[in-house]
């Protein structure tokens, strides 16, 4: 039977991903090189169906040949392109390393797919839509992205990777997906992540002061991560659109709202103390969903209040032994 690739299979959605093709009964193969992903959210998959765990950077220039030579005979039938640092912290850390992986990264999988034939789902992002003047963001809203701030290594990054799917699709015939995935949270994000659902989380359960970054005020809207894993899915077999389409939850809180949201869920008494807002931080975020709803009947079922119960826990055993800062 044919591989299921999952480049970034090792980091919190891809982990995620993994599990549930496995479930599927599906042979799955993870690329990752573990710059904000780690093997041990893997590890356990090894022996439990037909997975394979590659150390592999998607901008090596052998990149193709090692994850065809992991497939072997096999071959490859489908790719979830999810490598990419997603946390505003760490694509911030090595900005060029990430715009690279946006770019070059994603050129040598979209060879890989036209080598293989094997039909390639691009895990785009919100952010391309950038601080957006259209409220909620409909796929025909063309953005307003900053292209100089600390930000567009991984805005614009997604903005070509999506080109290059596009161009990729006209030039090489190669079978695209693309989807636009809004703020998504869960079991399996590092602790030391630094998105802000991770972060309220672990200052919560260790009774440490919630950051609330700026006022508070601006809002996203959160999507628990089994409900993209479903999205994801849907996108990748249904065969009317090669997209891009919004995969969200349009339920919209304030940060403000979001951390007694948290402090509720863990029975935390932290308190919330105010830091700068960081340059380019989008005001508002909503996604309309109309388009995967028609395509593949995406409507997430998780409310943000069941989504944190469950996320809550896994931290609750997570969180316990590691140092967490801040
Ligand atoms: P993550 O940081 O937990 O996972 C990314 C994974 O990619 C990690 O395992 C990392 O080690 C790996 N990786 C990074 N660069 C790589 C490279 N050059 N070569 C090989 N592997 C590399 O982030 P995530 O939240 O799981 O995000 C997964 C994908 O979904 C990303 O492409 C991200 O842009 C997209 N996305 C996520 C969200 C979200 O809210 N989580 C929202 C929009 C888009
Ligand atoms: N944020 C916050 N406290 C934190 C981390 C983030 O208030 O500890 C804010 C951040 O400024 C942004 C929102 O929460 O307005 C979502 O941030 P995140 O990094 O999770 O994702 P983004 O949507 O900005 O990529």
């Amino acid at each position: 039977m044919s591989y299921v690739l999952v480049t970034g299979g090792a980091g919190f959605i891809g982990a995620n991903l993994c599990r549930e093709l496995l479930k599927r009964g599906e042979s799955v193969i993870c690329a990752d090189n573990y710059c904000t992903g780690s093997y041990a959210n893997v590890s356990a998959l090894s022996g439990k169906g037909d997975f394979k765990a590659v150390e592999a950077d998607i901008t090596d220039p052998a990149f193709e040949r090692i994850a065809a030579a992991a497939a072997g005979t096999r071959g490859i039938k489908r790719i979830y392109h999810l490598a990419c640092p997603a946390s505003p912290v760490h694509y911030q850390k090595d900005p060029i390393m990430t715009a690279r992986t946006c770019f070059e990264g994603s050129l040598n999988v979209l060879k890989l797919a036209r080598d293989t034939g094997a039909r390639v789902l691009l895990a785009s992002t919100s952010e391309v839509y950038g601080d957006p003047l259209e409220h909620p963001q409909k796929e025909s809203y063309r953005g307003n992205v900053n292209p100089d701030g600390p930000r567009a290594c991984y805005d614009e990054g997604k903005r070509i990777a999506e080109t290059l799917f596009f161009d990729a699709k006209r030039k090489w015939n190669v079978d695209i997906r693309v989807v636009r995935i809004f703020n998504t949270y869960g079991p399996f994000m590092a602790v030391s992540d630094g998105r802000v659902v991770s972060n309220f989380i672990n200052q919560a359960l260790k009774g440490k002061p919630l950051t609330i970054y700026g006022d508070g005020l601006q809002t996203r809207s959160f999507m628990y991560v089994d409900d993209l894993i479903r999205g994801l899915l849907g996108m990748m077999e249904q065969t009317v659109s090669s997209g891009p389409v919004n995969l969200g939850n349009p339920e919209e809180h304030t940060m403000l709202e979001a951390a007694e949201m948290v402090k509720m869920v863990t029975g935390s008494a932290s308190e919330l103390v105010f830091e700068p807002l960081p340059k380019d931080d989008p005001t508002r975020r909503r996604p309309d969903i109309t388009l995967a709803r028609e395509l593949f009947g995406f409507s997430p079922s998780t409310s943000f209040f069941e989504g944190l119960k469950k996320t809550c826990g896994y931290f609750h055993n997570s969180a316990m032994d590691i140092d967490f800062q801040p």
